[in-house]
């Protein structure tokens, strides 16, 4: 393969940092510095030096990372060869690992995947039946948090609860109990997926004998756990690539590691650290903003990073008098931008990025009203709909009878006259008997066991014929593969015998057309998903390890489920670019490594952002930089007087600081035909004919105008020189009204 192609667009570090023969390499860079383009574009070099892609493992931090990872691989390389290479989330790669060797160490083949709602449930379940005065969730996060600290912190654990209070000790139990209810329903939780691989890796490090190369994006934020399994992914070969910036390290809460580089460093003493000091992303004014902002932070280690795009249009900090005036602020903003660069941008380009997920509803609202297309990303996703999760169960129960909570949810579901608290006493007789609600279901139907739960006899005769339609399908799911019926086929069997859209009808009356459509949707992507595997799209599987006894991993129906499980959201339409353009709603933390011309980041007020209930105000800190870093040519900041609840608030400390002061404009935006060509520079995109700006050389407006107000400094090399009197730094900019200079 020849890889000129692949490093022509690159700088001199990157450049370095792709060809680099160092076997460990580390790439610390700012935000759009193209750590991930740097990346991508090393994976395609290695297989361009011969590495085959199924032997090279690339872990990133989100499902949509891991796709759009792909996706540019795939274009670097042309030849379909993507697809081959073990690349996904850490989640998604141990899964696999499980799937094809997790019978090495006892692991069920048909193991299913409870997502964190199923571990709610779970817990919850728990908590009502030991009459614990646990909040479920903090149990889970407590619960999730120990398990991603693993034996490290055990000890500190151990030692805490010596003390043992009230409180210690329900969790005890609760973990306990939790922990067997999973085994119990042959479940493995997100945290289970990476311990039971590095379990599975430290006694069969021979699973991994194949593996050449292990690259990994966002570095920053592996947690032990994770650095663990990058280790054990890299056993043979030691041949390690991570990018990361420790500035954007937003997941400490979830036990990210910020401390894994030095233990990245103590393991492999050779490692070559390389730094990319320019950020391609944003325009000059946003990167000066958000470095005054990360710099506040005295406890960090200063790196270096430099504009390569002009200065751009100042950062709009706005005041609002409440969070209903600051999302129709947003609305006519997004719409006055709109309108003023015509078709240089679309509603892709816009994002609104949040501290929490709660402050999406008022700009729902508003974006509804208007008449805008929005998507959100990670909030109530395709797969959580009820109408969707009722046929997931189902799938899930066929899949996996043991799956007590899935079981539970749909042993009612159409009604079968099988009450709560029916339902509620047949599981807790299971529980108790330490089996499952299946086996003790299908031991009553089957005459072999007869319940302590009082069953009248309409019940006994539905739940036979529940058990009917789940043995009916379990059994098309088995004998010769050719004969075994498929995702969609199963599905469609499933829809028929519950009747499912009569009973939509019936209980969802005006919505039921709705949530029809959704099933369709669900179909289509079963679908999709089926016509991937059978055309090696989605081939998972791993290669072949001589000496491992291996197993079909065929099965197609666990696979769509433990896609499913493992996708963080799932957009209708978007997958083939063939989408409605949407303004995405986004909380910060799923934002991380992505990029938009415009984002609004509101409610910047003390106590949203720092968050009230957060412990680490430099790691708040460094949200705000991560949001402000998203955006490329223009940034809005808002808060309001008082917040949804009608609180007063303040603006949050990390936006008063006097020097960022004239790098905000706080008077209101400037939109002007200025800030149209700054943001077609920006993004490299051409004036669109539409927008009727009439551009004379004398008139032309120069981008800086809107930090050097009526001052008419025409000098550039002046300009420059008061930019950087103003900001304290010593840095080129790119001024006027010529491109920058272009490295590719
Ligand atoms: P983050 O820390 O936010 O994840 P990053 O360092 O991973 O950022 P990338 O997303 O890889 O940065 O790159 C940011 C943008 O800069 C992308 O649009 C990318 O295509 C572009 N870019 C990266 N390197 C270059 C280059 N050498 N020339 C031109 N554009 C580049
Ligand atoms: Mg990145």
């Amino acid at each position: 393969m020849n890889c000129d192609g692949l490093l022509t667009n690159l700088n001199k570090s990157q450049h370095a940092a792709v060809s680099s023969f160092a076997d460990t390499l580390a790439i610390l860079a700012g935000p759009g510095s193209g750590k991930t383009h740097t990346l991508t574009s090393r994976t395609a070099w290695l297989l361009a030096q011969g590495l085959q892609p199924w032997n090279v493992i690339v872990a990133t931090f989100t499902v949509k990372a891991a796709r759009e990872m792909k996706e540019r691989i795939g274009k670097l390389i042309g030849n379909g060869m993507e697809s081959k290479l073990i690349l996904g989330t850490f989640h998604s790669i141990s899964r696999r690992y499980l799937a094809r060797y997790g019978h090495l160490i006892d692991i069920r083949k048909d193991f299913g995947i409870a997502d964190s709602s199923d571990s709610l449930a779970i817990i919850k379940r728990i908590v009502k039946r030991f009459d614990f005065n646990i909040d479920p969730k903090v149990a889970r996060s407590r619960i999730s948090g120990r398990k991603a600290r693993t034996s490290v912190v055990e000890e500190g654990e151990a030692r805490k609860s010596a003390t043992k209070s009230v409180e210690a000790e329900e969790f005890e139990r609760c973990y306990i109990e939790y922990e067997d209810a999973l085994k119990r329903s042959n479940l493995l939780d997100y945290d289970d997926l990476l311990l039971r691989c590095v379990d599975l890796l430290r006694k069969h490090p021979s699973c991994v004998s194949n593996v050449e190369a292990v690259l990994i994006d966002e570095f920053q934020d592996t947690n032990l756990v994770q650095f663990d399994l990058m280790r054990l992914f890299a056993a043979h070969k030691k041949r390690i690539t991570i990018v990361g910036d420790p500035d954007q390290s937003i997941y400490g809460f979830r036990a990210a590691e910020i401390k894994n580089y030095r233990r990245m460093l103590h393991q492999y003493p050779d490692t070559v650290t390389i730094a990319l000091e320019e950020n391609y992303r944003s325009s000059g004014a946003i990167l000066l903003s958000a470095l005054n902002v990360i710099e506040q932070d005295s406890s960090r280690v200063a790196k270096s990073l430099l504009p390569t795009h002009i200065v751009g249009t100042r950062p709009v900090l706005r005041k609002l008098a409440g969070a209903h005036k600051e999302a129709e602020w947003i609305v006519t903003e997004i719409q006055r931008i709109k309108g003023l660069t015509g078709d240089l941008l679309d509603l892709n380009d816009f994002a609104v990025l949040l501290r929490s997920a709660s402050l999406s509803r008022l700009i729902e609202t508003a974006l509804g009203k208007a008449g805008i297309a929005y998507r959100m990303v990670g909030g109530l996703r395709f797969y959580d709909r009820v109408e969707i999760k009722t046929i997931l169960d189902y799938l899930r129960v066929i899949n996996q009878p043991d799956n007590n909570d899935a079981l539970a949810r749909i042993i009612n579901t159409p009604s079968r006259r099988i009450g709560e608290s029916t339902i509620k006493s047949l599981l807790e007789e299971a529980d108790q008997a330490k089996m499952t609600l299946w086996s003790l279901v299908l031991g009553i139907v089957q005459g072999k066991l007869s319940a302590k739960t009082q069953l009248k006899n309409p019940t006994e005769k539905n739940l036979s014929s529940f058990v009917h339609i789940i043995l009916t399908a379990r059994a098309k799911l088995s004998g010769p593969v050719e004969e075994r019926m498929s995702t969609v086929e199963l599905i469609y069997f499933v829809l028929k015998k519950i009747d499912y859209e009569e009973w939509l009808v019936e209980h969802h009356g005006d919505v039921h057309k709705a949530r029809w459509e959704n099933v369709q949707e669900l179909i289509t992507q079963a679908t999709d998903f089926q016509d991937a595997i059978s055309f090696g799209y989605e081939d998972e599987t791993l290669p072949g390890i001589d000496g491992l006894e291996q197993r079909d991993d065929s099965d197609q129906l666990s696979k769509f489920l433990a896609n499913v499980a493992l996708a963080s959201e799932v957009k209708k339409d978007d997958e083939e670019g063939i989408s409605v353009a949407q303004v995405t709603i986004s909380t910060i933390h799923a934002a991380k490594g992505l990029e938009w011309p415009v984002v609004f980041i509101p409610a910047t007020y003390q106590g949203s952002i720092p968050h009230s209930r957060a412990e680490d105000t430099n790691e708040e800190r460094r949200l705000l930089y991560v949001a402000m870093t998203r955006a490329k040519a223009l940034l809005y900041m808002s808060y309001s007087l008082k917040n949804s609840q009608g609180e007063e608030t303040t603006l949050s400390p990390f936006l008063t600081p006097p020097s960022l002061a004239p790098l905000l404009d706080q008077k209101g935006p400037s939109l002007r035909s200025s800030t149209v060509q700054s943001i077609s520079q920006i993004l490299r995109r051409n004036l669109p004919s539409t927008t009727s700006i009439t551009l004379s050389s004398a008139s032309l407006p120069s981008i800086e105008d809107d930090l050097f107000p009526k001052e008419g400094i025409e000098n550039a090399q002046e300009k420059e020189a008061r930019l950087n009197a103003m900001t304290g730094r010593n840095m080129t900019f790119t001024m006027g009204q010529q491109a920058p200079k272009r490295r590719r």
